[in-house]
């Protein structure tokens, strides 16, 4: 383990006599820009307060970064992907690598999900499942690497055309809190797989587990240079990344409003983007399904877990008159149930949000919601000091125009509308900005099939009941729709987005 590291393994953790309290304090933070294979002084001294929300007690100090340190990462990559360390590799061997590191991210979880689970306040056991599902995201973009292939064509006699994709260079990764580990995996692992190096700057709020992955991807074989990691604030670090001129394609996961704006500056320099941001996701419930106690169950999940803090957050519930009432009424009934615990503690499944400014922006939403005229059909607390925590608040009475219906909140508050039709299903489901997921609940397969092509969102997921296993949305690829974004993820389609297409032409007797 390297000077940063923490004392987390079961035997350790025996050791010591411990649980994951004690794991905490012998934490060692040191954040700093990891380039070229290791950690550098920033060219800042400015820092900022690292903040754990259970407690709102300050875990340690961050530099805000600079674009020095920006310049510095991207010259490195830049000088890595053209010495072809990287993309010199065969696929094959790219592929074999990543593995190793989804290996080393499974071997150490324990410290990965510990410094999640104290930088945003994720519950230790759902910290420890992202390391998981971030193993098995490299293992599926391992596996595309190798699928890469073109088209041919026969031209001439002697002559032949085909395709080849190529990586674009150094891609430029900015990354959002929620998933600190998983969201980097959705950047890192494709634009690596498909030969690219890379500059990473993670978010403000979880920024030690991006370092600590970068270290593992060294140790599994990544050439120092190739995955370099700028810790900072978006203002300064991100802008930085955003208008670089060498960046050769820019990949985002955050605010629609901050994606926007990066898309602005890497515009000035013609570098293509991808953006991967906010929703406002809904579950449409038809009469005709059974089980609604089971229906419950899901809409309270698709909402509440990660504390609401999920760009597919299924934050609108769309309900068919003659079942309303009595969904709501399970519905309620299980939210009622969710208290917030010690996210250290493996018991806890529900933490606080992940920093006082995300629970203020959460209450001011409930505010806005009472103000508007919202009926409170759960009415969720706020705690305003010592510790982030907000508990589950439903509305009904809601009309299309509201706030809370429109925008994102992300945090734990589900509004309820009931529909009489079918097309006023789809008009609500597709009645805000956002085009991210959706979940129809119905057995009729005609009205199933004419959902999913109506409903505007990346994935459409259709349930009969509630036995079904979830949607797996780590196998086929798609594109966010509207103000969720743009570009391809997963999948080879997903790895397709790093890389440019050639056509190459062969004449030759
Ligand atoms: P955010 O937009 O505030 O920040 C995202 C990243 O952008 C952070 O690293 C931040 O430092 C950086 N940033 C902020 N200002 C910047 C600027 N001026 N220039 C360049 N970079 C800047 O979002 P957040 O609060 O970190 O994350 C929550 C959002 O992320 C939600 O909207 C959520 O839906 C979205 N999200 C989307 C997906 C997806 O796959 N669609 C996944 C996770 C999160």
């Amino acid at each position: 383990m390297g000077d940063r590291s923490v004392t987390t393994t079961e035997a350790e953790r025996g050791a010591l006599g411990s649980s994951w309290a004690t794991a905490a304090s012998a934490v060692h933070w040191d954040i700093r820009p990891f380039i070229d294979g290791s950690l550098v002084a920033s060219s800042s001294d400015e820092t900022y307060p690292n903040v754990n929300p259970a407690t709102e007690a300050p875990l340690c100090d961050v530099g805000v970064g600079a674009a020095a340190d920006v310049d510095a990462a991207v010259n490195v990559a830049k000088r890595r992907f053209n010495e072809g360390v990287w993309s010199g590799l065969s696929a094959g061997r790219r592929a074999e690598i990543l593995r190793t590191l989804g290996d080393l991210i499974a071997e150490r979880r324990e410290e990965l999900a510990l410094l999640d689970c104290l930088e945003m306040g994720k519950p230790i056991t759902a910290a420890l499942a992202d390391a998981e599902m971030a193993r098995s995201l490299l293992r599926n973009w391992a596996d595309c690497a190798e699928r890469l292939l073109g088209e041919s064509v026969p031209l001439t006699p002697g002559a032949l055309g085909f395709n080849c994709y190529q990586p674009r260079g150094v891609v430029g990764a900015i990354t959002a809190w929620n998933f600190p580990v998983v969201n980097v995996i959705y950047k890192i692992a494709p634009a690596l797989a498909a030969g690219n190096t890379v500059v990473l700057k993670p978010s403000e709020i979880a920024p030690s587990s991006s370092l600590k992955l970068a270290e593992l991807a060294v140790e599994a074989g990544v050439p120092a240079g190739v995955l370099n990691v700028v810790p900072g604030v978006g203002k300064t670090v991100g802008e930085a990344l955003a208008h670089h001129p060498d960046i050769d394609f820019l990949s985002f996961t955050g605010s629609t409003v901050t994606g926007r704006h990066v898309m602005q500056l890497a515009g000035a320099n013609g570098t293509p983007v991808l953006l991967e941001c906010g929703g406002k996701s809904p579950h449409v419930v038809f009469d005709d399904a059974d089980d609604l106690e089971a229906i419950a169950e899901a809409v309270v999940a698709g909402v509440l877990v990660n504390q609401g803090q999920v760009c597919t957050a299924h934050t609108r519930l769309l309900v068919q008159a003659g079942i309303k009432d009595e969904l709501v009424q399970e519905v309620v009934k299980r939210a009622r149930e969710y208290r917030p615990g010690d996210p250290l503690d493996e018991a806890t499944t529900f933490g606080p949000l992940a920093s006082s400014e995300q629970r203020d922006r959460v209450s001011r939403y409930m505010t806005a919601g009472i103000d508007a005229g919202a009926e409170l059909l759960l009415e969720g607390t706020v705690q305003d000091s010592g510790g982030c925590y907000v508990t589950p608040t439903i509305f009904g009475g809601v009309d299309q125009s509201m706030s809370i219906v429109q925008e994102e909140i992300f945090g734990p508050v589900l509004c309820v509308q009931s529909f009489t039709s079918e097309s006023e299903a789809i008009d609500l489901a597709n009645g805000t900005s956002y085009g991210l997921t959706s979940t129809v609940w119905t057995r009729d397969l005609a009205r199933a099939r004419r959902l999913a092509c109506a409903v505007k969102s990346a994935h459409v997921v259709v349930r009969t009941s509630g036995a079904e296993e979830w949607c797996n949305y780590r196998i086929l690829s798609y594109e966010p729709s509207k103000a969720s974004g743009f570009g391809s993820e997963i999948g080879v389609r997903g790895l397709q987005s790093y890389s440019t297409l050639k056509a190459v032409y062969l004449f030759g007797a």
